[in-house]
């Protein structure tokens, strides 16, 4: 056999157990024992990427034209492993520095098996507290490495049907009444609608009412915290269930937990935490707060909490949403390998850029479609 399909080999069973512990209980490799390839030391590196926004995007807190990502490469044995890292200005303290700062500190020399990823993400994210976008970035690269290494998409290794994906919502920021109109027209492809919301009454029901002149579309909405008082959160949500939306996002602060109840209580619509659920630690506390969770890679350090994180929803009855920032489709590519399992999905962020340098999963009539490439299936433009 030659040393190139040895590795193969040795790579498909080691990732058996490192990607499904029920796969390797299920009497997986031959002898018990684990095959390590001789790749040699994993080797990273990184480089920072400032993607364009079509649109200055503005949400309850923030506006911005730019996002700066750091793109981070995994490689082994020949074969690289593409992650980002995107640093949105609502992540607080990770900034350019702060997230390279973490990166240049990470030493991924001393692992010589990328199977091993209990170990080497557990290192990653011992090495500081916090730090969620740049170990994001190592996670997904090291995910892409892992497929690419075994030849198959990563929602193929975990076991998911590809034809169950959801559509994704496509996202209009808050804006003019004239502007509103025009993203409004433009999202036609798009059968599902997802608006910021969160600032004035006024604003936020002209925001709505000018969508419904133009579409009957499902709208689905975020409030991205803006809604202080429980009383007031719960009769915006009436006034938007009687108009057709299907649920609300992050009504209040991410730490108010008993009003959050009580609305979610009271609510015709289900209640969905965004800012309130950052990693599966968080999960525990928001069951009987929210209907359901937004889970982020960005927030949760990537696809291996990610993927734990569905489990635990699920275990729990709680709704499923994936989600996004602005950024390219290497990590929304990695994002919509969950897609297959979840409620419902807003993967939009490489539809809102100019400059994407990655080429991925495609939305196809609104729909996320995967395609058959291995790992988290993207190609580098
Ligand atoms: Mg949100």
């Amino acid at each position: 056999m030659y040393r190139r399909d040895f590795i193969k080999v040795s790579a498909a069973a080691a990732a058996a157990a490192a990607l499904s512990p029920a796969l390797a209980s299920c009497g997986g490799f031959a002898g018990g024992k684990k095959r390590v390839g001789k790749g040699g030391p994993l080797k990273m590196s990184y480089y920072p990427y400032v993607v364009e926004l079509q649109h200055t995007f503005t949400i309850s807190g923030f506006s911005r034209d730019t996002t700066t990502v750091l793109l981070v490469e995994i490689e082994y044995d020949g074969v690289t492993g593409y992650g980002e890292a995107a640093l949105p200005p609502y992540m607080v303290g990770q900034t350019l520095e702060t997230a390279s700062a973490f990166l240049d500190k990470v030493d991924l020399s001393q692992f010589s098996d990328p199977f091993e990823m209990d170990e080497i993400l557990g290192y990653v994210d011992s090495l500081a507290e916090g730090m969620s976008c740049p170990k994001c970035g190592i996670d997904i690269a090291l995910h892409d490495l892992v497929g690419k290494l075994l030849g198959k998409p990563l929602y193929k290794i975990w076991g998911f049907n590809a034809a169950k994906t959801p559509d994704t919502s496509f996202t209009i920021g808050m804006d003019t009444k004239e502007v509103i109109i025009q993203k409004t027209k433009e999202a036609e492809p798009y059968n599902i609608l997802k608006v910021k919301l969160g600032s004035t009454e006024a604003d936020d029901k002209m925001i709505v009412e000018t969508i419904r002149e133009v579409t009957d579309k499902p709208i689905v909405v975020d409030a991205n915290q803006g809604w202080k008082d429980k009383r007031y959160a719960l009769d915006m949500i009436c006034w938007l269930a009687e108009r057709g939306i299907r649920f609300v996002e992050q009504p209040m602060p991410k730490t108010v937990y008993d009003e959050m109840a009580w609305v979610t209580e009271n609510s015709p619509l289900p209640t969905i935490a965004d800012e309130s659920c950052q990693r599966l630690v968080d999960i525990r506390k928001l069951y009987g707060v929210f209907t359901g969770i937004n889970i982020k890679l960005l927030k949760c350090t990537g696809l291996r909490e990610a993927h734990r994180m569905v489990e635990a929803a699920r275990a729990l009855g709680m709704m499923l949403m994936i989600g996004c920032t602005t950024e390219t489709s290497c990590a929304i590519s990695a994002m919509a390998q969950l897609a297959p399992v979840v409620d419902f999905a807003d993967l939009d962020g490489n539809l809102l850029i100019t400059n994407d340098c990655f080429s991925g999963m495609k939305i196809v009539n609104g729909k996320i479609t995967l395609n058959d490439l291995p790992g988290i299936g993207v190609t580098k433009l």
